[in-house]
């Protein structure tokens, strides 16, 4: 028997009110529908929640309002560095890559490292050469530094900061993520990012890290994280937020909030999560005045929501 299926994405967490979108309010709400109906049709299908979430995040990592794939932001060297991971909730199977050049979807490059099996996470010019291996594409640098992101990093160093893309500094918006439930039952959840402005050459954030900025258990929820990932690897979120499912039986709206409630507790952190629970239920907690995201839960319609 066939269940109701379930889909979130996000584009970020933030201080959006204080931002001027290079794209308007509606720019982002738009693409946050459209992406969403492009998942609703893959489900309807029958499609499993694992391609819809890659699916989907491959949309966002195309899209250069977005800091993931084109139109990531620059390390301190002004190059993109980005970070991906996504989780089976089935099987707890999972596929990570980081620190990964000139890869044009970094979620799919993670996908076939899930796929081979043989290794959770790959990291930069490995994880290259796995990438030419598998035939997976390749852009040159042009493709994904935007002029925008080039004055976000001069803005960032002039003020000697590393930065959040969402803060006041920032031109566009965040990370990106997905989780779906599909059909089937299964969970699943997908978080890729260029990471934090003027962030340290080598540096790993919580994305690509199983637990931390992405997680997925068919018994629990599915959750993909947005905020600063040091934050978010030092109180292991997504995992936390699962924990509240597993050990205290919560719904997704409560483990939402419980675990932004934990983050902010624990090291006063900043950002946000999407969440669906095993029962379809979708919901989202930030502790950022913005969260940029989108849902339909249940079949119903499609959402977004800019805070
Ligand atoms: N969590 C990401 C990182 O720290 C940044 C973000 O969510 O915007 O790399």
């Amino acid at each position: 028997m066939t269940q109701p299926y379930s889909l979130m994405i996000h584009g970020g967490a933030g201080a959006l009110e204080d931002l001027k979108y290079e794209a308007s309010a509606d720019d982002f709400k738009q693409s946050i529908v459209k992406i969403l109906e492009a998942g609703r049709a893959r489900l309807e299908e029958g499609d499993r929640a694992l391609n819809v979430v890659e699916h989907c995040v491959n949309l966002l990592e195309n899209d250069p309002f977005y800091n993931a794939g084109k139109g990531s932001v620059l390390n301190e060297n002004g190059q993109v560095e980005m970070d991906a991971a996504l989780m089976n909730g089935s099987d707890l199977k999972a596929g990570a890559v980081t620190c990964v050049k000139n890869i044009k979807n970094p979620i799919s490059l993670a996908r076939q490292v899930l796929e081979q099996g043989d290794h959770v996470m790959l990291a930069g010019e490995g994880a290259g050469k796995f990438a030419k291996l598998y035939k997976v594409e390749i852009c040159p640098d042009d493709y994904f530094i935007t002029p925008g992101r080039i004055k976000q990093l001069k803005e960032a160093q002039a003020a000697g900061r590393i930065v959040l893309d969402h803060e006041k500094i920032k031109q566009k918006l965040g990370t990106v993520g997905a989780v779906a439930r599909d059909i089937h039952g299964n969970l699943a959840a997908a978080t890729s990012t260029g990471g934090l402005v003027n962030k340290r050459w080598g540096r790993v954030g919580d994305t690509p890290v199983v637990g931390a900025g992405v997680f997925a258990d068919d018994e629990t929820c599915a959750v993909s994280a947005t905020g600063y990932g040091e934050q978010f690897l030092r109180t292991v979120l997504s995992k936390t937020v699962s924990d509240y499912v597993y050990f205290k039986g919560m719904n997704a709206t409560e483990a939402a909030k419980a675990g932004i409630e934990y983050l902010v507790a624990k090291v006063n952190g900043e950002g946000g999560v999407i969440v669906i629970d095993n029962a379809g239920k979708c919901a989202a907690a930030q502790s950022t005045s913005g969260l940029i995201h989108g849902w339909i839960e249940l079949g119903g319609e499609s959402i977004c929501k800019l805070g």
